[in-house]
């Protein structure tokens, strides 16, 4: 199975648009284009606090957006107001752009706030219904559960990429994709050996 995952858009007026140019999942796919640009993030709290020390690495003008500050434990307040992070608790309504390119979040009071880049934190589900057809187990977070050559919790049936590691990258997804074609390999000359 290297079915991949797919990636559920809210449904935000614009954000679709902008996916994968200015509305982004990742610092290390996007982080050096958007280095030093006024950045948004949009995820729940815990994701967020996550990405936050990330993306200071690349700039420090950085706003949670949507999320009350009751999501945060009060040392998360701290070390974020340490660090600058701005807060802003208005749910974000809509994002105007140009071709995919952000200009402005609109929020629930009908401000208006430039971005450059927002990181979103967005649900997801398996791409294929296979793996589930088959029985292979999911882990809590809705990946396919691999041990450590790549097979699913069924016998013979091994996964790859996206569908079953946390890490997005294409260097992942061919590292595992290699371990599973070489496993799967193994188990078929062994049954006719
Ligand atoms: C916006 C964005 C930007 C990214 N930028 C980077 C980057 O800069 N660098 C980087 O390393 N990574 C980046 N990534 C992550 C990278 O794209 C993924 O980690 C990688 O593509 C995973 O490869 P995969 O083969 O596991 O899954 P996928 O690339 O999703 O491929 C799975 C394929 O299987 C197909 N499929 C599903 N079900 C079936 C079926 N039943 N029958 C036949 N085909 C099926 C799907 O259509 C799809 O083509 C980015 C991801 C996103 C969303």
């Amino acid at each position: 199975m290297a079915t991949g995952i797919k990636d559920l858009m809210p449904e935000i007026p614009g954000f679709q648009e902008c996916w994968g140019i200015s509305v982004i999942h990742c610092p290390y796919c996007h982080g050096y284009e958007y280095r030093g640009k006024k950045t948004g993030i949009w995820a729940p709290a815990e994701k967020a606090f996550h990405l936050a020390p990330l993306l200071l690495n690349l700039t420090d003008d950085l706003t949670i957006l949507g999320q009350d500050v009751s999501n945060f434990t009060e040392e998360e307040l701290k070390t974020l107001q340490k660090h600058g992070v701005e807060m802003v608790h208005h749910n974000v309504m809509a994002m105007e752009h140009k071709n995919g390119y952000l200009h402005k979040v609109v929020l629930d009071n009908g401000d208006k706030i430039s971005f450059s880049a927002v990181y979103a934190g967005v649900p997801f589900e398996q791409s294929s219904d296979i793996p589930n057809s088959l029985g292979c187990e999911l882990t809590e977070q809705g990946f396919i559960k691999t041990d450590h050559f790549q097979m699913t919790t069924v016998p013979g049936v091994f996964a790859c990429g996206d569908n079953c590691i946390s890490m997005r990258s294409v260097a992942q997804a061919v590292a595992s994709g290699n371990l599973a074609g070489a496993m799967a390999n193994m188990e078929l000359s062994k049954e006719s050996f």
